[in-house]
């Protein structure tokens, strides 16, 4: 459809980033693009309204940028989900796996209450294996997840089915 294709138009595929063998999607020309980032950015807070979400939470780092003006323009609070070690105040932490290693995402434990619906908005789905530890991470703090945004899914790569089971039958959109 008419978004999806002004979108996808401004994501660069940048070739053997960050390894040899994986294609990465650069989204700095959408984000360059007024209209399009700005087309991104209303799609999203029309799913925060629609799904009656009272808080917004990015995803460290790109998740940042298309979460708070998201935030903004639905007139809703910007909570953000960094990797461990990065919040100054007391965190809830989710470790997850990684193909090699681990990771492990934390939230500001006071930044969400039990009256919260919460959307989660990311770049890009890959994995799923941050956005299933970030859902988690909504769980855990007693707010209810009101759905998952995410401007791309890497579908071949099932990340859509791995987040389901965090997702607790609230809805996923990917643009
Ligand atoms: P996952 O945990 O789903 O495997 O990876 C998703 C996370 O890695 C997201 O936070 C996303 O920003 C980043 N990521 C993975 N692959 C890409 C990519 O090709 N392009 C961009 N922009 N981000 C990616």
């Amino acid at each position: 459809e008419e978004l999806a294709a002004l979108l996808l138009g401004r994501i660069r595929d940048v070739a053997d980033y960050p390894k040899p063998g994986i294609v990465f999607k650069d989204i700095t020309p959408l984000l360059a693009d007024p209209v399009a980032f700005g087309a991104l950015t209303e799609a999203l807070a029309a799913f925060a309204t629609e799904q009656g979400a009272t808080k917004v939470v990015g995803l460290e780092a790109r998740g940042f940028i298309l979460a708070a003006p998201v935030a903004v323009r639905a007139g809703l609070g910007f909570v953000p989900v960094r990797k461990a070690g990065k919040l100054p105040g007391a965190t809830l932490s989710q470790s997850y796996d990684l193909e090699y290693g681990s990771a492990e995402m934390e939230i500001h434990a006071e930044d969400l209450t039990a009256q919260d619906r919460v959307l989660v908005i990311d770049d890009v789905l890959a994995t799923g294996g941050t956005a299933e530890a970030s859902l988690r991470l909504i769980s855990r703090s007693g707010a209810t997840v009101a759905g998952l945004g995410v401007l791309m899914e890497l579908s071949f790569l099932g990340g859509a089915s791995r987040v389901r089971a965090a997702l607790d039958g609230a809805p996923y959109q990917a643009l």
